[in-house]
Parts: structure tokens; sequence; C-alpha cells
């Protein structure tokens, strides 16, 4: 598929095109600008919050105000807040890199992103001037905080099960429900509740503290992030005025999951922000911890898991700059002076559906990847609470389970993907499936078409021989989902290092030994999905010829990686941190 620069980069798309051939951001071409606002960023974490984790995590919750309104002195409340109210109303990418920094303290974090997130961002983005006047201002000065309040007891993945009703009765609505396990509820002015007018219209409303009826519950007791306040809202003929409708009756489904794909790319910075954090205190304890008379970053095992973390984070921060470029670049493109401005920024995300969950899905696991290797380079030390690997064992299990569950986002990544390649304006699947292979010389970039090649045969297949019935299978679904996102992350690394290379980046090589490594074990990962996913599928006789055609491919040809993860772990050990940390 060819394509001229003034066209967007379609969502989903990444599949078709040869690597290289589309524009990617990555993080070293961060604008100064950016990198001075998470520098502040960085600094508030270092100093006002991370001498308080302790405090934090004993849910103080006027100490999450305290902290969240010296934030929005600094504004980082307001980064994705328009001028008109208050805000900066910045690149997506400087979120990114804020969030990295914030995710350094688990609970915080959370706090933050729900705040700033999914409970600012539905007012920016379906207000009407009167609403966004009214609070954006506050919330991006922090002098009020925002929650968002989706889920319910029955309703959790299923979330337009709710049952919260809102009924029009003299100039007001009238609430009646209640939400479960809403993100700052203890100490939150503004919620924004989702609830079915009259039963059917799922709508959005603002709903203040102060306003009768509502109420909050207990906190919850949970496994981690324990410094957030989570606790249910309860509506109990919660009476609003009737202008506090957000978006229009009925558009509550387009609001809650257009916010969701949000919270879903930021996730994807925060666990790579984290990711680093971990990184640097295993090495230090590796560092000085010694067993047969030597330091255990001396045993390739342990160089093993050190290069492994590494390794996540570069992946991870070049899948997530690369998607948040895409997404910039169609944001530019729309105007907040525009009657529609807020509705086209939401479809500028929407087109990034697939690429948010894929975000979601890879940072939340490898983050939890990380976490295990930590606790495990921390042997006995990592089981105990008097050590930070437990912390983070415990903060970062929520990841895989909110903004969608990994199993939700996985499938929708198979049929977000499927839908795109059908219809007269799809993604050309079937005709790119059937397209001669064309090898690059280069080994990186032979084994990221050859994973393409592997992915598009039996994807298509799956389409040619099941249709969008295909989904019904989840299992076969979640492999689509997973050859997608391991393409779309290691060929992301693969770009990111090779251009690191082309500017004779100071940790060019670092960058290509480190992609090198992910390419190679994505590529058996894929492999083997690809084989599952034809298994699940064809007659003996489809399936005959398939896996013919699959071992006919070429595959690339294998590297020893212990000598790369030994040379990545000197280097990490050498700086102490993920070098290509920004400060
Ligand atoms: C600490 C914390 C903070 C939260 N903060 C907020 C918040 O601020 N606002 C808010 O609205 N919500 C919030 N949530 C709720 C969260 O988004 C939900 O817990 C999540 O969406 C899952 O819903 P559930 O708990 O009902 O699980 P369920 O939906 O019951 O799912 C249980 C299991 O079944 C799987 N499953 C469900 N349906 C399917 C399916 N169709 N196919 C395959 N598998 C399926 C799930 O993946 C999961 O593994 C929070 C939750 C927690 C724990």
């Amino acid at each position: 598929m060819v394509m001229d620069e003034t066209q967007l980069v379609r969502g989903g798309s990444f599949l078709f095109h040869a690597t290289g051939s589309l524009p990617q951001f990555t993080p070293e071409e961060s604008s100064e600008e950016a990198l001075a606002i998470a520098e502040a960023a960085r600094d508030f974490v270092a100093g006002e919050v991370m001498p308080r984790d302790e405090e934090i995590d004993h849910l103080d919750l006027e100490l999450n105000r305290e902290l969240l309104a010296k934030a929005g002195e600094l504004g980082i409340l307001g980064i994705e807040v328009p001028e008109a109210y208050g805000g900066l109303d910045l690149e997506k990418k400087t979120a990114l890199l804020v969030l990295e920094e914030m995710a350094k303290q688990a609970s915080f974090s959370t706090s933050y992103g729900a705040h700033t997130s999914i409970g600012t961002l539905p007012i920016v983005y379906f207000g009407n001037h009167d609403q966004k006047a009214k609070y954006l201002p506050k919330l991006a000065s922090g002098e009020w905080v925002a929650a968002y309040a989706l889920t319910e007891a029955g309703s959790g993945s299923d979330a337009l099960g709710a049952k919260t009703t809102a009924v029009l009765e003299d100039g007001c609505w009238v609430l009646n429900g209640t939400k479960a396990w809403i993100t700052n509820a203890g100490f939150a002015d503004v919620f924004v509740v989702f609830a079915k007018v009259n039963g059917t219209h799922f709508s959005a409303f603002i709903v203040e503290k102060t306003d009768p009826g509502l109420s909050t519950g207990a906190e919850e007791k949970k496994l981690g992030i324990k410094g957030s306040s989570t606790r249910t809202v309860i509506l109990d003929n919660c009476r609003i005025p009737e202008d506090r409708l957000l978006g229009g009756k009925g558009k509550g489904a387009r609001i809650a999951f257009g916010i969701l794909n949000i919270g879903r790319f930021k996730l994807g910075a925060s666990s790579a922000g984290a990711g680093k954090r971990v990184l640097e205190y295993t090495l230090k304890y590796a560092g000085e911890r010694t067993q047969f008379g030597k330091p255990l970053t001396a045993f390739g095992l342990i160089q093993q898991k050190l290069a492994n973390m590494a390794i996540r984070i570069f992946v991870g921060e070049s899948m997530n700059f690369r998607t948040i470029g895409y997404l910039d670049e169609a944001l530019a493109r729309t105007s907040w002076e525009s009657e529609t401005g807020g509705a086209d920024k939401m479809k500028a995300i929407e087109e990034y559906a697939v690429e948010a969950s894929m975000a979601k899905v890879w940072g939340s696991e490898a983050l939890f990847a990380t976490a295990d290797d930590a606790v495990q380079t921390f042997g006995g030390a990592g089981f105990s609470a008097e050590y930070p690997a437990e912390k983070i064992y415990r903060d970062c299990r929520i990841n895989r389970i909110f903004e969608g569950t990994n199993e939700i986002n996985r499938l929708l990544i198979a049929g977000t993907f499927l839908k795109r390649c059908s219809g007269a304006e799809g993604l050309p699947l079937q005709e790119a499936a059937a397209a001669p292979l064309d090898l690059p010389q280069d080994a990186l970039l032979r084994t990221v078409a050859l994973a393409k090649a592997r992915a598009l045969k039996v994807i298509a297949l799956a389409q040619a021989d099941r249709g969008p019935k295909i989904l019904d299978n989840q299992e076969a679904a979640a492999r689509i989902a997973n050859l997608l996102l391991e393409i779309y992350a290691m060929e992301s690394a693969v770009i990111r290092a090779r251009r690191m290379a082309e500017a004779s980046h100071r940790w060019s090589g670092l960058a290509l030994d480190m992609a090198t490594v992910y390419a190679q074990e994505a590529w058996n990962r894929i492999q083997a999905e690809a084989r599952m996913l034809a298994a699940e599928l064809a007659s003996d006789a489809v399936l005959d010829t398939l896996v013919a055609d699959l071992l006919a491919m070429h595959a690339p040809a294998p590297v020893a990686l212990s000598a790369l993860r030994q040379t990545i772990s000197r280097i990490l050990v050498e700086q102490g941190r993920y070098p290509l940390a920004r400060a």
C-alpha cells in the first residue's frame, strides 16, 4: 500500500506497510518544551511525591489532594485542557512524558491518571461551553478533583449493562444506582457518572460531591495501589440540574469508550515509566548483593533478567511514542475553534483504537513480567515488604484489569482490526496476504518482514474461512491480537533502533542489541501463534497447504542472545539505570 505524505496513517495499517515506510515518532525527537515539562514533573515527583511514598500508601486522602493541587500549580494537570479553559493544550506526547514520571509512585499515579484523564477528559471532549467554563479551570488548577464512574457491581466488562437510571423530573435529572470501584471517590469533587435515561439511553452526567443524594461507600481493601482511593458511589435519588447532561442523551457509550481509549494509550506510558524505576532499584540491589563471592550482576541468569527489563522499557517506549505520534498528527488537523472540535478530536483518537489497546495490553504485561523479574532478582528479599520489589508486584497487577481487562482488549484488537479489513475501503488483508514476499537484506528488517508475512497469511485465512465469526472463538481472536501486538512491538523497536543508528546516537549499539533480542524472541512467539491459529481454523486440506506455505517461507537466522544480553546488562550495571532515561 502506497501512502503520500499528506495522508494520515490509518489505525491498524502497520501490517500492510514495509517496515520504515511509515512516519514514526520516537522519544529521541521530543521537543524542548515537552522535555522541560517532563523535567518539571520529574522534579515534582522527586521532591514532593517520593519522599512521602509511605504516607501515600497509607491512603491519606488529604495528601492526595494536596499533591494534586501542587501538580496543578505546576500546570501538569492541565496539559490536555484547552487554553481557553485554563489549560496548556499541549500535544499528547507531553502528557506521555509526564505520565512516565508520575508512574514512579503507582498509587499517586493512579489518582493523577483518574483525575487528568478519565475524570477530566469527558468534559474536555464532550462538554458544552458552559460546562467547560465551569469545571475545567478548577480541574486544571487542582482546586477540584475528578472521578469517572462507569463500573457497577453487576456490570464491569459489560459496561453497557449498567442499571443506574436517570429520569428527568421538574427540570432536574434524578439519578439512582450504585457505581463500583471508583478511583478518587473518597476525595473527588466532580464525578462523570454513566446512567440510562429512562432505563434505556446510556448517557453521561456531571455530578458534584455536594449534590443531594450522592454519597460514597467505605474504601476498598486492595491488593495494591493502596494509596489510591477506591469506593462505591451511591446515587440515591440524586438530583442534579438538567444542564449537567454531558454530550447529549444516548451519547454515553461514545463518551465512555472514547475516553477509555485515551486511558489505554496512557497505561502503556505509565508501564514504561514504572519499569524504569524498578530497573533502577533492581540494578542497585543486584550490584550490592553478593553470593559465591560475586555480585548477583555477575551471573548470566540475573544478567538475562536485567537485560529483559531494559528491553521491555525500550520496546514499550517505541510503541507508545510511535502511536502517540500518529495521534498528535491527527489531532493537529482538528481545532477547538471549530464547532465540532471536540467530536473531531475524539474521532481522531478512535482511529487508533487498535494501537491504544495494544499499548495497554503489551505495557501492562511487560511491567508485570518486569516486576516478577525484580522479585526473583531480590530472592527472599523480593518477598519481603521491607524491600521495594514486593510493592511493585502488587501495585502493577491492577493494570491488566482496569481500562478494560486484557481479555476484553485482546478481543477489541482482533475485532476492530478485522472490521477495518472488511468493506470496499477496508485494509487490503487478502491482497496483502497473496502478494509475493519481498525480503530485505538487513537481518532485522527481514525478521519483521517474515513475521508480517506469517501473520498476514494466517489472519487472511481466518477472515476468508470464518469471516467475523472467527471472533466467536475467543482463543483464536486472542491469537490474532497477539500476532498484531508482537509485530507492532517488534517493528516499532526495530525502526527506532535504526533511526538511532542513522543519527549516531550514543546508545545506538545498545538499542540495536535490544531490538535484536526482542525481534528474535518475538519471532518464535509469532511463529507459534501463527501455527496455533491455523490449527483453530482450517479443514485438513486447507491446513496442509497453509502449513506447507508457512514452512516454505524463510525463517530468520538464529542469533546467540546470551552475548547480546550480557552486553546490555554490562551497560546497565555501568550506568546504574536505563541508559536512555531522559535525565
Ligand atoms: C483498583 C480499581 C480501580 C478502578 N477504577 C475505576 C474507575 O475509576 N472507574 C470505573 O468506572 N471503574 C473502575 N474500575 C473497575 C474496572 O474497570 C473493572 O474492574 C474492570 O473493567 C473489570 O470489570 P469487573 O471487575 O466487573 O470484571 P468482570 O467484567 O466480571 O470480568 C471478570 C473476568 O471475566 C473476563 N471477561 C468478562 N467478560 C468477558 C468476555 N466477554 N469475554 C472474555 N472474558 C470476559 C474478564 O476479562 C475478567 O478476567 C476499577 C477497578 C479497580 C480494581
